[in-house]
C-alpha cells in the first residue's frame, strides 16, 4: 500500500426500483450488467460499455490524475423495475463481503449507487451496503459514492461515506462527470482532507415531472447550490427522489459535503448553504404539481398535425407508463386512443412485447397479421388489444445509443419489429427500455423528422434524446393511467412519510438548524 499508488476499490448496485412493479431477480441484472472482479474494468474500458457511463468516467479521470490499482469487487446494474428479490440482494452483500475482505488492504472506495434501490424486505439497501462496506475498510478509508438524482436518501448513506455526490441533471447528462467528480474528490481524499456531510430533507415527493433541470423549482434549488460553491463547500446534491419506492426515507434532501471539518462538527458554511436551498424549495412547494394533458386534448392534437403538415410535429409522452420508473412499457391507452381517431402520421416506441416481436419475427417483412399486444401479461394496465397490421421492418435489437442518456452505451433491445397500424407505425421490443434515444426508431428504418408525432414511453429522458426534434413547447405530457403515473393520489401508499406534498394539505416545516 502506497500513497503514490494507491489501491482503490469499485463497486456499485443501481436500480430505481417502482415498489407497485413486479420483483426484479438476478435475471434482470445478468442480462444488462452484473460483474465481479476486473470484468468491470475491462468493461468500464470498453468502447461501448453495458454500464451507465459514472464508472468508466471515475476510471477515466483517477488514471489520468496519476498512478493507481484499482480492484474491482462486484457490480449490479440495471433497468428500473420492481423491488429486487431479496434473496439475491444477501447473495450480492455476501459476494461484496468476501471480496472487499480478500481485497485489503485499501486506500479508498468508489460505490457507484443510484439510490431508490429496494428489496422485497429492505428500504434501504444502499444503507446496508455501505455500512459493510465501512465495516471492512474501516473508519479512516475514504469512500466516494455517487448517485442518480432520484435517490431517496437515508441517513446512513450520508454518513458511512465521505463524499455525497448526486446528479445535476434530469434527463441525466451528466453521469460520466460525476463519475469523474468521484475520482477528484477521492484524490483530495487519499491526500488528506476531511469532509463532513450536513442533509436536510423536506416533506416534499415531487412527482417526477416537476423535478425537470432546465427550468423549474427544482432546477432552481440545484443552480441556488451551485452557485454558493466556495472553498468550504465540495459538493452540493438536491436529490428529487423517487416516489414509487414509497419509503420513510422518500423527501426531496438537500446534501452538501463540506470540506477540511473537523469530526462531529458541522461546518457552519455548510448548514447555511443546506438551508437556504432547502427553504427555497419549501418557499415554492406549490410548483411541485404536475400538470398533464387529458387524453382526450392529446387525440385532437395528434389528429390535427396529421391532417396539416404545416404544423410543427408534437411529441406525446406516456410519462405513466415509463420503463425508466419500472412500469412496464406496454399499455395501450394512448396507441389505441390514436387508432380509434384516426390519426395519421404517428411513430409509437417502443413497446415491451416479446411475443408479439417473436411472431411478427416469423411471419417476415410485409406480412399482415392480426397483431395481439400484452397476450401474456397480467399486470395492472397492461391491457390487451388486437388490430390489424403489416410488418414493416426486422431488427436483432442490438444498438449503440446515440443521443441523451444511452449515448454510448451499449443495448440489447432482443428481437424488434416495427408494424404499421393504421396511420401509426409501432416498435415493438423484447427487453424492456425506455424510449430516451431516437436509434430505436432508426434502426428500424422509420424517419423520425418525417413524423407528424412521435409517441415515447419515457418519463423526461427523450427530451436528452429527441431534443433535435422537438422544442419544449412541441412536447404534451399526456395523463393516462400506469405505474409511474405522476398524479400520486392515485397510489395506494403504504411508508411514505407523512404528511406530504404533494398528498396531503396541512404540511408543514422548519429547518432542522
Ligand atoms: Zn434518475
Amino acid at each position: 500500500m502506497s500513497a503514490a499508488n494507491p489501491r482503490i476499490a469499485i463497486l456499485g448496485f443501481s436500480i430505481e426500483c417502482n415498489k407497485f412493479a413486479p420483483v426484479a431477480t438476478k435475471a434482470h441484472f445478468v442480462a444488462r450488467t452484473y460483474l465481479e472482479g476486473d470484468d468491470i474494468l475491462v468493461e468500464a474500458r470498453s468502447t461501448a460499455p453495458t454500464m451507465l457511463p459514472e464508472i468508466p468516467g471515475f476510471v477515466a479521470a483517477m488514471g489520468a490524475a496519476g498512478e493507481w490499482n484499482p480492484v474491482g469487487i462486484a457490480l449490479a446494474m440495471t433497468e428500473p423495475n420492481g423491488a429486487v428479490e431479496h434473496g439475491f440482494f444477501t447473495e450480492f452483500c455476501d459476494t461484496v463481503r468476501q471480496r472487499l475482505k480478500a481485497a485489503l488492504p485499501l486506500d479508498g472506495v468508489y460505490f457507484c449507487a443510484h439510490g431508490a434501490a429496494i428489496t422485497t424486505e429492505e428500504d434501504d439497501p444502499e444503507g446496508v451496503l455501505f455500512e459493510i462496506v465501512r465495516g471492512i475498510v474501516g473508519p479512516d478509508v475514504p469512500v466516494v459514492a455517487t448517485f442518480d438524482l432520484h435517490a431517496n436518501v437515508s441517513d446512513r448513506m450520508v454518513q458511512e461515506i465521505d463524499a455525497f455526490i448526486g446528479y445535476r441533471t434530469n434527463p441525466h447528462l451528466d453521469m460520466r462527470e460525476r463519475g469523474e467528480e468521484a475520482a477528484a474528490v477521492l484524490r483530495e481524499l487519499l491526500a488528506g482532507m476531511k469532509t463532513e456531510r450536513v442533509r436536510i430533507r423536506l416533506p416534499i415527493v415531487p412527482p417526477t415531472v416537476t423535478m425537470l433541470t432546465a427550468a423549474g423549482p427544482y432546477a432552481e434549488m440545484i443552480q441556488l447550490g451551485q452557485r454558493h460553491m466556495g472553498p468550504e463547500i465540495i459538493n452540493v446534491s438536491v436529490m428529487g427522489g423517487f416516489a414509487y419506492a414509497d419509503t420513510a426515507k422518500n423527501g426531496l434532501s438537500v446534501i452538501v459535503t463540506a470540506r477540511n471539518v473537523a469530526a462531529g462538527t458541522a461546518s457552519s458554511a455548510a448548514e447555511k448553504l443546506a438551508r437556504e436551498i432547502a427553504q427555497y424549495g419549501w418557499d415554492n412547494r406549490a410548483r411541485f404539481y404536475p400538470k398533464l394533458t387529458p387524453l382526450d386534448e392529446a387525440v385532437a392534437k395528434a389528429r390535427a398535425v396529421g391532417r396539416d403538415p404545416s404544423r410543427p410535429a408534437l411529441c406525446f409522452a406516456d410519462v405513466a407508463d415509463n420503463p425508466g420508473g419500472g412500469a412496464r412499457g406496454n399499455t395501450m391507452y394512448l396507441l389505441r386512443a390514436f387508432h380509434e381517431a384516426g390519426v395519421q402520421g404517428a411513430l409509437f416506441g417502443i413497446i415491451y412485447d416479446p411475443p408479439l416481436a417473436a411472431e411478427a419475427h416469423r411471419h417476415g417483412v410485409h406480412y399482415n397479421f392480426e397483431a395481439r399486444f400484452n397476450r401474456d401479461e397480467t399486470t395492472n394496465f397492461s391491457e390487451q388489444w388486437t388490430a390489424p397490421a403489416r410488418v414493416v421492418s426486422l431488427h436483432d435489437g442490438n444498438c449503440v445509443g446515440r443521443r441523451g442518456i444511452y449515448a454510448g452505451t451499449r443495448l440489447r433491445l432482443g428481437p424488434c419489429a416495427a408494424l404499421r397500424i393504421g396511420g401509426s407505425t409501432v416498435v415493438v421490443v423484447s427487453h424492456r427500455a425506455q424510449c430516451a434515444d431516437p436509434i430505436f426508431f432508426e434502426m428500424m428504418g422509420l424517419d423520425i423528422a418525417k413524423a407528424r408525432s412521435v409517441a415515447v414511453k419515457s418519463r423526461g429522458h427523450f427530451r436528452g434524446g429527441f431534443d433535435q426534434f422537438f422544442k419544449p413547447e412541441q412536447i404534451v405530457e399526456v395523463d393516462l393511467p400506469g405505474l409511474t403515473s405522476p398524479m400520486l393520489n392515485r397510489f395506494d401508499w403504504t411508508r411514505l412519510p407523512r404528511p406530504v406534498i404533494p398528498l396531503d394539505d396541512n404540511v408543514a416545516w422548519s429547518p432542522p438548524f
